[in-house]
């Protein structure tokens, strides 16, 4: 630390050296801003209240305490109670619900779940971390034995005996969200046959479909019964087990269901503050993660603000955004408000069993409906070179601006480095960097790693193309309305071609296409594709410089048409 922030710091914490903080929430941003409101602020007084009976504890890693692939349960606490007690001379209170604030005296009520009692607590300073609280329609039969929601420690403890005490075989899902698809899989590694209940008609809402599609196709590969554009409407209990009704009139037996449809912020107490909700029901914070009342900040799930990208308001439900939240608002409340929160753009990944999904920014379909132009470009590359073993191929789609090539988002599916990437490209992202700075950006190398053109920069210069109208692209969707008299040529290998091919397309392999090129007319409109997307690239290029005005060549490939087509046929 500098002096000058030395300085600052002890300026602040002698004029205040009587004050008393009061969180509420000990988990992610809560646990955050009460350590780091201490490290600030030696002689303040803090308290700390959690409803539950742990604190800072590692929700993202309780569905692998399910699936045993965390086998000791103590690992799951970051923290304890006493330990944080100790460490930072916190006064930390759990099984203690803070029911209400009044704001203008500020006092909080405090109900006690040991002793049953109920208290009054002030505070000068009061931080809201109180999270999301997961969705449980009013369902018939919601209520029944062995529907669960994960969301704590207690869920995961009760789910994990009630799989285990009574010999479960079946599971069913219901959503395919990130938890979703993490239930699934561990699960499904438990040896339970598992269904997947999915209300949309696609995985993973955050990602774009085509991407979704290549990440559906290995869920089903590893034997998990995946229904798309499927609601449930009600539960019942019968000899069999559970009945999972669904909307299309189907109905499943299950031993235990998994609800995983989605939270909401928890905003109870923020309303008992009178505090002002935003557009999204979140509480809203301002910059400095400030509520409409200046004595109270709020971080975590619970709060609104907006997405650095769009400026439209947001609620990010991640555990990265949280913590660091909660750095931000002890800083603001212990030196004054002058540490701005960017917002946060989503930045998130999932295993789904061999496969790895990263998203971060915006996805092309919520560009759509904020009617900002954009381009997609899909790219598929070797997570490191390919003459070294156990390069495997990686999916990357970014969207980015066709005016000033500013990127808005990235989306991956793969198997190794997809991490790294994901994060490379968040940081553009966040510096709203241009693709142009994906062509530049110097990777680390060595065989085992990477290409000397790493996935991120061939992401680029096919972005960069784009812009310079080297590159034509057109979409899997756009395909069915090419016209009849248009030609669709397959520039594969004729082994490739004779495994698969689009509808009426010629194959005329790119290597033959110089000696081959009087067979194609000039007057007609030329759409090309290949396996992933090089090939007819080079193909275009070789056109375009022949005569030929009109010739787009297919984003993502053939690899990519096929992932998605395989989904929508199986949609209809
Ligand atoms: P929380 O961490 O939920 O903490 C809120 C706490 O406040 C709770 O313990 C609650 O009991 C307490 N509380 C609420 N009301 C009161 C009250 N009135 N009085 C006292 N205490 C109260 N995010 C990722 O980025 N990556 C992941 O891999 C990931 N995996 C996840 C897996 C699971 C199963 C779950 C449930 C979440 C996962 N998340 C993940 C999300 C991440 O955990 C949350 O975004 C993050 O914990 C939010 O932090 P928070 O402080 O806002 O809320």
């Amino acid at each position: 630390m500098s002096l000058k922030m030395y300085a600052l710091i002890m300026s602040f914490v002698l004029q205040i050296d009587s004050m008393k903080y009061v969180i509420i929430g000990a988990v992610a941003g809560g646990a955050s801003a009460a350590a780091r409101l201490r490290r600030l602020d030696e002689k303040a007084e803090i308290v700390i209240f959690e409803k539950g009976e742990y604190i800072s504890y590692a929700n993202c890693g309780l569905p692998y305490y399910i699936g045993n692939v965390i086998t000791d349960r103590n690992k799951l606490f970051v923290q304890t109670a006493s330990a944080f007690q100790q460490r930072f001379n916190i006064d930390v209170r759990v099984r203690s619900e803070v029911v209400s604030i009044d704001a203008v005296e500020k006092v909080i009520k405090v109900y006690n779940h040991n002793s049953g009692d109920t208290y009054l607590e002030t505070y000068d300073k009061l931080v809201l971390a109180p999270g999301a609280e997961p969705i449980r329609p009013p369902l018939p039969g919601i209520e029944l034995d062995g529907i669960f929601t994960l969301r704590n420690v207690n869920d995961t403890d009760y789910i994990k005996s009630y799989v285990s005490q009574k010999s479960v075989k079946r599971a069913i899902i219901i959503g395919a969200g990130f938890i979703g698809l993490e239930m699934a899989e561990n699960l499904h590694d438990l040896d339970l046959k598992v269904s997947i209940i999915e209300m949309g008609n696609q995985i993973l809402a955050p990602i774009d479909y085509p991407l979704a599609s290549m990440v559906q196709g290995h869920i089903r590969d590893k034997g998990v019964d995946l229904r798309l554009n499927e609601a449930v409407v009600g539960f019942e209990k019968s000899d069999e087990g559970l009945l999972v009704q669904l909307k299309s009139g189907i109905v499943l037996a299950t031993d235990v269901v998994i609800l995983s449809i989605g939270v909401r912020p928890d905003t109870r107490l923020a309303l008992s503050a009178g505090l002002t909700l935003g557009s999204m029901k979140g509480i809203l914070v301002n910059e400095f993660l400030q509520t409409s009342d200046p004595s109270i900040y709020a971080v975590g799930d619970a709060i609104e603000f907006d997405n650095p990208i769009t400026n439209k308001s947001m609620i990010t439900y991640l555990a990265g955004p949280a913590n660091k939240q909660g750095r931000i608002c002890a800083n603001n409340i212990v030196l004054g408000n002058q540490y701005v929160y960017h917002g946060a753009i989503n930045t998130a990944i999932v295993k789904v069993f061999d496969l790895t999904v990263a998203t971060a920014g915006m996805a092309s379909k919520h560009l759509h409906s904020a009617n900002i132009e954009h381009i997609v470009s899909t790219t598929h590359h070797g997570s490191h070179a390919g003459y070294y073993p156990g390069s495997q191929q990686m999916s990357i789609q970014i969207v980015f601006s066709p005016s000033n090539g500013q990127l808005y988002g990235a989306q991956i599916v793969g198997y190794d480095g997809v991490d790294k990437r994901i994060d490379i490209l968040s940081s553009f992202i966040q510096r709203k960097s241009s693709i142009y700075e994906l062509v530049e950006f110097e990777h680390a190398y060595a065989p085992p790693y990477s290409s000397a053109k790493d996935p991120v920069n061939m992401a680029g210069f096919v972005a960069e193309n784009v812009l310079m109208d080297r590159l034509r692209l057109f979409y899997w969707d756009q395909l069915a309305t090419i016209s009849n008299e248009a030609i669709l040529i397959d520039v594969r290998r004729a082994d490739e071609f004779a495994k698969g091919k689009i509808g009426k397309a010629i194959n005329i392999p790119i290597d033959e296409l110089r000696s081959r090129i009087s067979e194609i007319p000039k007057d007609k409109e030329i759409y090309i594709y290949c396996e992933a997307g090089l090939r007819g690239y080079l193909a275009q290029r070789i056109l375009l410089q022949n005569g030929y005005d009109s010739v787009q060549n297919l984003s993502g490939g053939y690899h990519l048409w096929q992932a998605v087509t395989n989904e929508v046929a199986l949609l209809k």
